[in-house]
């Protein structure tokens, strides 16, 4: 029996001209390894997924689709977000491949684990995290946000792997599953362990982006962490509602001592203290309204029910000669 492996990588590209022949080099010549030990076999394929991308990332991609039948390329009609651009490239493959696994362009994180996260699979394993040992190529902003946003995820009663990112290896019935989540919102390593099954962790160092800029600007990066914490957690929410309690007992007593006041005569004195209690009020008011703002957005996003991404083509896919020899 052919117990080789039928791989699909997904590599979600914005804008990454400068990194694709090198990227395309290193990751064929994993596959050419892998393929000659027979972990994988010739159906394996490296897919771009090209988010709309502005330079000229997707004619390099079709370059490369023409040069190497390894290589298959997906184009999306526009910029639809990192997690959409991984989404849509996974379910795009899901129905062709054994298990598929995830990665950035820039090469960040190590290819070399992709063996051992396939022998994974092999031995059972549905998921498979790439976690990264340290953070020592990261800035120090990057970092100390970074263990931030994992320590408030937590908090909030978000189970996500510490220092795990998008680099994953997801079985084809791993991504079964990950297709019967509809929501529109999406933040894939919080999503992930949701759906369940066998999963363990590979670990590697993380490099530094060989070529090219971040793609994920401080903007980008906290209203990532936001949405993070707003998709998966109510807790922002409760903390509102216990704060407003507090608040309740808090007017409760001013009320007492205003009586107080007003009945030995020194009304004239609570001035002040009432200007405050408005001001404080009214601005937990606003924040809370705020917040439930938030949330209804979201409702209001998802029973809109949009496509999460729009394919624009999808090329050198496997034939259906190939996909049933
Ligand atoms: N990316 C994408 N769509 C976007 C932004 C980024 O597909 O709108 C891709 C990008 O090409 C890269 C990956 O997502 O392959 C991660 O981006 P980047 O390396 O810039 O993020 P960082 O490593 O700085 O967090
Ligand atoms: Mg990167």
């Amino acid at each position: 029996m052919d117990k080789s492996v039928n791989l699909y990588v997904v590599v979600p590209c914005y804008n990454e001209e400068a990194v694709l022949h090198e990227t395309s080099k290193r990751m064929l010549e994993l596959f050419g390894n892998m393929k000659s030990e027979g972990l994988i076999n010739d159906k394996s394929r490296i897919v771009f997924v090209d988010d709309g991308s502005r330079d000229k990332t997707w004619s390099i991609i079709n370059d490369l689709t023409k040069e190497h039948t390894e290589i298959a390329g997906v184009k999306l009609a526009k910029n639809a977000g990192h997690q959409n651009a991984l989404f849509g490239g996974l379910m795009t493959v899901k129905d062709s491949c054994d298990c598929a696994i995830s990665i950035d362009a820039d090469l960040q994180d190590d290819i070399n684990v992709i063996p051992e996260m396939v022998k994974n699979y092999l031995d059972g394993y549905d998921v498979v995290y790439g976690v990264r040992n340290k953070r020592d190529t990261d800035t120090f902003f990057k970092r100390t946000t970074a263990v931030g946003f994992y320590k408030l995820m937590h908090l909030m009663g978000v189970n996500i792997v510490f220092n795990h990112a998008d680099y994953r290896l997801m079985s084809k019935r791993a991504l079964d599953g990950l297709a019967q989540f509809h929501e529109r919102n999406l933040f894939l390593r919080g999503m992930v362990p949701l759906v369940g099954y066998r999963s363990t962790s590979v670990y590697y160092d993380r490099n530094e982006r060989f070529a090219g800029e971040s793609k994920y600007p401080l903007k980008k990066m906290l209203s990532f962490a936001f949405d993070g914490i707003t998709s998966f957690s109510i807790s922002p929410i409760r903390m509102i509602s216990a704060f407003g309690a507090v608040v309740c007992v808090i007017a409760v007593a001013m009320a007492v001592y205003a009586l107080v006041q007003k009945i030995i005569g020194h009304a004239g004195a609570g001035w002040a203290s009432l200007m405050m209690s408005i001001w404080f009020i009214g601005g937990v008011q606003l924040l809370s309204v705020g917040l439930i703002g938030e949330y209804i957005g979201k409702l209001y996003k998802e029973v809109k029910r949009r496509p999460r991404y729009i394919i624009e083509a999808y090329v050198n896919e496997t034939s259906e000669a190939e996909k049933s020899e």
